[in-house]
């Protein structure tokens, strides 16, 4: 038996995925919260609905790897530590360098190290979980997954902002993207589910969860998307602004006497988006009760959210010179048919159209009406499979 397990560590967390592979069943997930504290929560699901769950100290990754793998042999979802083949870890910055997934080894953990000035919390993180993984599995085939891998194939029109070039040129000052690993993923399965060959498609991604982006998949490459250096662009996201007018920095920084850049640039990651906005939350369910009764703020959040989308949506029509999908995911895409609707609804004049009844579902689907000329899908996404599959693409 063939099993591998998808690693997404942040700064104080770990979450995982154990695979069987080539199978792709999910045989056990959990997450270690808290890493560095004495109160350490563990939980791991497994079987059927069962749950493992305890409070306990744990003050590294490597302890947390030690005893995620422990446990997998004590609760008896694995025999030993023989039966993982593989471990896949995600990786948020990439930068320029990592244009696929890589093997990794101490040259690699190096650079994904160096690579944090783009990603400074995440990219350390992931570095240590790759040492932990590497120090107690050391024979595994370990893979590295770069959420930004997906999107070098963006073209410099796309990927350079308008300011000197010698930003680019000496600091590397351009857009990245991220949540590269689902939109390839739904755009894959779009294909599949179409029928067609992805090579011949014109198909725009959008990954609507607490962040947010939405790509422009052609012919399978990603040639432009929403999010930017980092993942404050784009689109109006749970905590985060998206993309707002560089003047209104200095502007709100004097008003609010805020001497500290980064003290700014924290209050436009987590405390704007739809929490900013309705003043309710930054979870879209939250917000949609609060609209449905009425408050006034919940209500344009929610029409700034779907506002921005359709604009996203119009630009890669543009840059595309036309669209045969739209593909939506990740939690609000997968979940909300109404926001579903209402981004769809918005776009009748490019032959966009939803069926009511099709989109009544949280399930994969297409859920345009038969013949429609552009198809819309709802393709639940799945970044744990995708990094499996990389570790069975790139195993020695
Ligand atoms: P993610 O980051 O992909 O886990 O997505 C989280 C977002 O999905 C949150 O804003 C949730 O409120 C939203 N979400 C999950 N379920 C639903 C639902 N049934 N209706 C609307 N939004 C949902």
């Amino acid at each position: 038996m063939s099993k591998s397990i998808a690693i997404n560590a942040g700064s104080s967390s770990l979450k995982f995925q154990l695979l069987e592979m080539p199978e792709e069943t999910v045989v056990a997930k959990g997450l270690v919260e808290r890493i560095g504290m004495e109160d350490a929560i563990f939980t791991i699901s497994y079987g059927e609905d069962q749950e493992y769950k305890v409070v306990e100290p744990i003050l590294n990754h490597e302890v947390a790897v030690e005893k995620l793998l422990e446990q997998l042999v004590a609760l008896e979802i694995i025999a030993s530590f023989d039966e993982i083949t593989g471990v896949g870890h995600r990786v948020v910055a990439g930068g320029e360098l990592f244009k696929d997934s890589a093997l990794v080894d101490d040259e690699v953990i190096k650079q994904v190290e160096e690579l944090a000035e783009f990603a400074p919390l995440h990219n350390k993180a992931e570095a240590i979980g790759m040492k932990a993984f590497k120090k107690v599995l050391p024979d595994i085939t370990s893979v590295a997954v770069f959420d930004t891998s997906f999107h070098t194939s963006m073209p410099k029109k796309a990927y350079l902002y308008s300011v000197p070039m010698e930003y680019y040129t000496e600091f590397k000052a351009r857009k990245y993207g991220a949540h590269g690993t689902s939109h390839r993923f739904v755009a894959r399965r779009a294909a599949e589910m179409l029928g067609k060959p992805l090579e011949e498609l014109k198909i725009i991604t959008c990954h609507l969860g607490n962040g947010a982006s939405i790509t422009a998949v052609d012919g399978g490459k990603s040639v432009d998307t929403s999010m930017g250096f980092s993942p404050l662009a784009g689109l109006t996201m749970g905590t985060r602004c998206g993309d707002i007018d560089a003047s209104l920095v200095g502007f709100l920084m004097n008003k609010l006497n805020i001497t500290d850049i980064n003290e700014f640039v924290d209050i436009l990651n987590h405390k704007s988006g739809l929490l900013g906005l309705s003043g309710v939350s930054s979870d879209m369910r939250d917000v949609e009760t609060a609209a449905a009764e009425g408050n006034e703020d919940a209500q344009v959040a929610l029409e700034i959210f779907v506002d921005r989308v359709q604009k996203y949506i119009g630009q890669y029509v543009a840059v595309m010179n036309g669209v045969d999908a739209i593909v939506f995911t990740a939690g609000i895409g997968e979940n909300s048919k109404e926001t579903r609707r209402d981004v769809i609804n918005g776009l009748t004049w490019f032959g966009c159209a939803i069926d009511e009844e099709r989109n009544n579902t949280r399930k994969e689907a297409i859920i345009s009406p038969e013949g429609a000329k552009v198809a819309v899908l709802n393709i639940p996404t799945n970044e744990e499979v995708e990094i499996a599959r990389d570790i069975e693409r790139l195993r020695k």
